[in-house]
């Protein structure tokens, strides 16, 4: 975490006449393709993390690859950054706009361009919403897997760039997963097609590469998505606990136990009860934690399954279970769980969602000393995560007008992401690192490791326009940063190692 005003990160540029910026693009975009006005470009100033915030130089509107690769070559041209974005729901500020920059709004090239149900798969453009696909696959009896709590807004461009995640992804996947082929336009113009209509390529798998490259390597112009036969049974098991530790090892033993839940979602005792405020979901408001555990497949499958998991539930100590009692119902459920973010708008005026993924073993440890961690800091955490993945999104409450407000909230995020790293785990499991996370990048990396990122981001965009300041760390500012790699030096969670 960091200071967003921290200069440092944003590599300068030589300076580029506005005026001439913007007559360059004006003539490649068609009427109303660019927002110029500071008013304007305000609704582009931040993603979700909006404690960041930053006005771009203009913002581009193209509604078709050709017009992305002609915004492109102008950029490249004249040494302007540009930074892509979707619909601007990303958590890690990877869409906040550098100073000056052409801020690239993917959001006019929205478009379902095919549906092949014998293939499986969708053609989209990248402003397309990730709800938007499953319900044009629908009809088919068809679905897209990968389900991010923010589907019915968040683009699958954004999804591509971040390698989203949500519930369903245990079973079925993330998005680099269920991708069948991408088409990118490179910095310089160039547009290509990675994957194919094989299941595999020969040669390196750029479209992995890609997945997940936030927007630093080229820009998403179409994808091409796997979808998978609808499930023709699904039910939902809510099992309550009167303490985290025990719903902690509920998730480890249900998939110990050999069964591969289609989501295995954790709530504590304040994201339940924000949620049950905001949904009326039926949440058991005296519960320390709950576990909601969906199987789907063929029915008298989905009903030995749960009974399994019914059973290792119980024998982790919940204090009761229950399924729910029609589709009306487990759609509740689930309601509940994907409002669970804005439902911190009850507890608190802001909150600052940690995304640190962890061996799911460590749940228990690690769930303790978030707690300890978060009467340390004087700051309430509230946990709603995809608990089956490892993947925590502890929420931490505070408020911005309070003098140093965000300063604790990033202080308190800075340390639970540390002892992500300490314990095995990762920085992010699926927001990215965007501009947010770049310190902790030092903590998750060797110099070797980043020189090699940078190598790869120079093969793609040799001068750097792309995103810049974002998702990889330069080494001076890894220095700067206490150079905290953790395999080679100590930090405040070494004693975690015990576990
Ligand atoms: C309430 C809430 C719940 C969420 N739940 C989840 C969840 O369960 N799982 C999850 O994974 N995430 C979740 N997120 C985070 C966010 O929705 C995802 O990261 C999503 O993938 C971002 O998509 P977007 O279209 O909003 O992208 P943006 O925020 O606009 O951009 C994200 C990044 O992608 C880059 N980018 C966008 N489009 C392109 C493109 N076409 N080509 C190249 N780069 C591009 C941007 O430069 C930026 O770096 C949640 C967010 C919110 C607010």
């Amino acid at each position: 975490m960091l200071d967003q005003f921290d200069n440092r990160l944003d590599p300068s540029f030589a300076p580029v006449d506005r005026a001439r910026l913007i007559a360059r693009l004006g003539a490649v975009l068609p009427a109303g393709g660019l927002v110029t006005t500071t008013e304007g470009m305000r609704v582009y100033e931040s993603d979700g993390l909006a404690a960041y915030r930053g006005l771009a130089g203009v913002v581009a509107l193209p509604r078709d690859a050709g017009q992305v690769q002609a915004v492109l070559k102008v950029c490249a041209e004249l040494g302007v950054p540009v930074v892509a974005r979707g619909a601007g729901t990303g958590l890690s500020g990877g869409a906040l706009p550098s100073p000056g920059c052409v801020l690239l709004s993917l959001s006019r090239m929205s478009r379902i361009l095919s549906i092949d149900p014998e293939a499986r798969t969708a053609r989209v453009q990248p402003g397309v919403r990730n709800l938007a696909i499953s319900e044009a696959a629908a009809p088919y009896g068809l679905f897209y897997a990968p389900d991010p709590s923010s589907q019915l807004a968040c683009s699958i461009g954004g999804n591509v760039a971040e390698n989203a995640g949500g519930v369903h992804c245990l079973k079925y996947g993330l998005t680099v997963h269920n991708l069948q082929s991408l088409d990118i336009v490179t910095l310089d113009g160039e547009a290509l097609t990675l994957g194919s209509d094989a299941l595999d390529s020969p040669g390196f798998d750029l479209m992995a590469l890609m997945t997940g490259s936030e927007g630093l390597l080229a820009v998403v112009t179409e994808i091409t998505v796997r979808l998978l036969p609808a499930p023709t049974h699904a039910q939902v098991l809510l099992a309550a606990f009167a303490d985290l530790r025990h719903a902690g090892e509920a998730v480890a033993a249900i998939i110990a136990a050999g069964i591969i839940p289609a989501g295995l979602e954790m709530m504590d005792r304040l994201a339940l009860g924000a949620a049950e405020d905001h949904t009326h979901a039926g949440y058991p408001r005296d519960a320390a934690a709950i576990l909601l555990c969906e199987l789907d497949g063929a029915e008298g499958d989905v009903g030995a399954e749960l009974a399994r998991v019914a059973a290792v539930c119980e024998a982790a100590g919940a204090t009761s279970v229950r399924l729910a009692r029609d589709e009306t119902e487990r759609k509740l459920f689930w309601a509940g769980r994907k409002g669970a973010f804005p439902a911190m708008g009850r507890l608190a005026p802001d909150y600052y969602c940690i995304d640190g993924t962890i061996p799911r073993r460590r749940l228990p440890d690690v769930l303790e000393t978030i707690e300890r961690l978060s009467r340390d800091h004087g700051l309430a955490v509230a946990n709603v995560f995809h608990a089956g993945d490892g993947n925590l999104h502890p929420l931490i409450l505070y408020d911005a007008n309070e003098d140093g407000g965000i300063e604790r909230a990033e202080a308190l995020g800075g340390a639970i992401l540390e002892l992500c790293v300490a314990v095995g785990g990762t920085i992010t499991g699926e927001h990215g690192v965007g501009r947010e996370k770049i310190n902790q990048m030092c903590a998750q990396f060797s110099t070797p490791e980043i020189e090699t990122f940078f190598a790869i981001k120079s093969a793609f965009d040799p001068a750097g326009l792309l995103n810049p300041g974002k998702a990889i760390p330069t080494l001076a500012r890894c220095a700067e940063f206490g150079a905290m790699h953790v395999h080679g030096g100590k930090t405040a969670f070494d004693h975690l190692d015990r576990f």
